[in-house]
């Protein structure tokens, strides 16, 4: 056997939210832990996040006046699913969900709330509920961290306003649509930053820290009040096994290669393969693009291959936790579209100018949409969101603010290429390459649908979820307006990912499965490295975080309990 260069319990790979909720509960079961992240920040995409986790009967949901049961919520899941996951991950998910939440409020540095109206993605499904079931971070002060704050990952630049101040998702929801209040939340955001007047004279980062920064600090801190390490630059390069068990790991940190031997077990928590471009290409529907992502470039699937290399069994690899996401020029990763497609007054269109999805349905359901309606002559990877005056004027979409913040004449450089624009439609569609006389068609039937707010063809607005993120102004239907007033807007949008969602079978105790099932010894898989137990949809905000922090806790569990 190998030389070994350091040894301990549990060896945790990856700082995401779910890696670190393993490491914290493997330290409070007694369990010698250690923490290695492969990049010089910690956090991964969870940090980027927004954070939330959907918890169905989540210890808040009372306070917030929602009820829910484990009965309600395992129907839904199995709805939206269809069936596919049978194997007792979805009962384990609802059982230890909010157990695993509840511990770490009362243990660690970490709280949530419930959101009383943030509605299930599916809300018209058996079990399924209007709000409560997502949970957010509450805000964390980063002066808490010392001088790792400098090492936790950069929040995503959508999540900011004016590029560099933080907000709740409460507050963001408020500003977007100008609600009862927007002046002064968003003098109090702005006062908030500014009067930190020390810091500010060091550095332009908010050190009110909200969404999955929060999470994430919170998560750190409470590891560092236990002591647990976190060693940054650290890659996991191979698992070591004897004898069918893992006994160890290969790290390479700054260059060097680090032997680890693991008493009890490996918690393999290292994201998804969404910046390979190789295994999108062996893997994914095509075209299929790394750099159409939203998360950071740290994800390229090593955690994935280690455990194939040991003979574990994958599924669904053809899937993504899919987002529609546009290109920012000089950004190091797209941003996602989530919620300015539910806006009235755009829709989106393939190359022959027509729709072919509610533009308002879950991230996930578009870039589905995309793959199966792109075909030749009406191409649909990429398509277009187009939009009018109106539109641009009212609304914030992607990286562009709202227009009657940032008129067009007033916006940076970097965002001229951002988006395509004419004084017609017509003009417009020939700028971009899709089909006039197509988009014309649409526009007329679509502009009469939206006067009369029913959308005929997808039933934009129908769902309750369509509406959250719809302008509660604009009546009857808060998803639709015409598209009328010159000049129109045309953004490009990829079918990208916040996180490929394929990778090791695991079972309930997010132990790593080989083809016939069994366990392998010592082994467990989370979060994006593991196969999802959502299947190929998102039942509610916090589909990914949610499971990657439930099962990182009960993976500590069954390391403690294995013996
Ligand atoms: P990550 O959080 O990415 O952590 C993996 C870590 O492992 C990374 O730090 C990476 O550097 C490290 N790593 C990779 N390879 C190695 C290696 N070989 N050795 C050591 N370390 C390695 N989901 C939700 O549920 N709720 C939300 O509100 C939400 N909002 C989102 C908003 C945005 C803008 C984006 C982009 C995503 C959002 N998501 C959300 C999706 C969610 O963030 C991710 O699916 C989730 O964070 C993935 O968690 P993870 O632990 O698998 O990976």
């Amino acid at each position: 056997s190998p030389k070994w260069d350091q040894s301990c319990d549990v060896l945790v790979v990856g700082s995401g939210a779910g890696a670190m909720t393993a490491a914290l509960r493997a330290h409070d079961l007694g369990l010698q832990t250690l923490v290695v992240e492969k990049s010089d920040r910690f956090g991964g995409t969870s940090a980027i996040s927004g954070g939330g986790i959907w918890v169905p009967c989540n210890h808040r949901i009372a306070a917030v006046g929602g009820q829910d049961s484990a009965e309600e919520a395992i129907r839904y899941i199995r709805a939206v699913t269809h069936g596919e996951i049978d194997d007792g991950r979805i009962e384990a998910y609802v059982e230890h969900g909010h157990r695993a939440i509840e511990y770490l409020e009362q243990h660690s540095r970490v709280r949530f709330e419930a959101q009383e109206a943030y509605s299930d993605y599916y809300p018209e499904v058996d079990g399924g509920k209007p709000g409560y079931r997502s949970m957010d971070p509450l805000p964390f002060d980063a002066r808490e961290l010392g001088e790792d704050f400098q090492r936790l990952r950069e929040p995503s630049p959508a999540t900011l306003m004016m590029g560099r101040m933080t907000m709740t998702m409460k507050e963001a929801r408020v500003l977007l649509c100008r609600g009862p209040g927007w002046v002064g939340l968003t003098l109090k955001v702005i006062w908030r930053y500014w009067r930190d007047l020390g810091w500010r004279l060091h550095s332009r980062r908010d050190r009110f820290l909200t969404l999955g920064n929060a999470l994430i600090a919170a998560l750190r801190c409470s590891l560092t009040d236990r002591q647990v390490p976190l060693t940054l630059n650290c890659r996991l390069e191979r698992l070591i096994e004897e004898n069918g068990r893992v006994v160890g790991a290969e790290l390479v940190h700054d260059g060097c290669i680090l032997r680890v031997q693991t008493r009890r077990g490996v918690v393999l928590g290292a994201g998804g393969f969404e910046r390979n471009q190789v295994m999108r290409a062996q893997y994914h529907p095509q075209p299929s693009r790394s750099d159409w992502s939203a998360t950071p470039p740290y994800n390229t699937g090593d955690a994935i291959r280690a455990g194939q290399a040991l003979g574990a069994t994958t599924a669904l690899m053809d899937h993504s936790w899919w987002a529609p996401t546009t290109h920012v020029e000089g950004e190091e990763k797209q941003r996602p579209l989530f919620v300015e497609r539910a806006l009235p007054g755009c829709i989106m269109v393939n190359s022959a100018g027509q729709r072919f999805v509610n533009e308002a349905a879950p991230y996930t359901d578009i870039v589905y949409a995309m793959y199966e309606n792109n075909r030749e002559g009406a191409t649909s990877v990429p398509c277009w969101l187009i939009f009018d005056a109106d539109f641009r004027r009212k609304y914030p979409c992607g990286a562009l603010l709202p227009g009657y913040a940032m008129p067009d004449s007033r916006l940076p450089k970097h965002l001229h290429s951002y988006f395509h624009k004419a004084d017609s439609l017509g003009e417009l569609a020939s700028k971009i390459g899709i089909d006039a006389s197509g988009l014309l068609r649409t526009l007329d039937r679509f502009n009469s649908m939206a006067e009369a707010g029913k959308d005929q063809d997808f039933k934009k607005g129908d769902s309750l979820f369509d509406r959250y993120y719809g302008d509660p102004t604009v009546q009857p239907n808060p998803c639709l307006a015409p598209l009328v007033k010159a000049p129109f807007y045309a953004v490009k949008i990829d079918a990208g990912d916040i996180g490929t969602k394929g990778g090791l079978l695991t079972d309930v105790h997010a132990r790593v499965l080989r083809d016939d099932n069994t366990p392998i010894a010592g082994l467990y898989a989370i979060g994006n490295t593991a196969a999802s137990m959502m299947g190929r949809t998102y039942p509610g905000a916090g589909s990914t975080i949610g499971p990657a922090m439930v099962f990182g806790f009960r993976a500590a569990e069954h390391i403690h309990a294995a013996g």
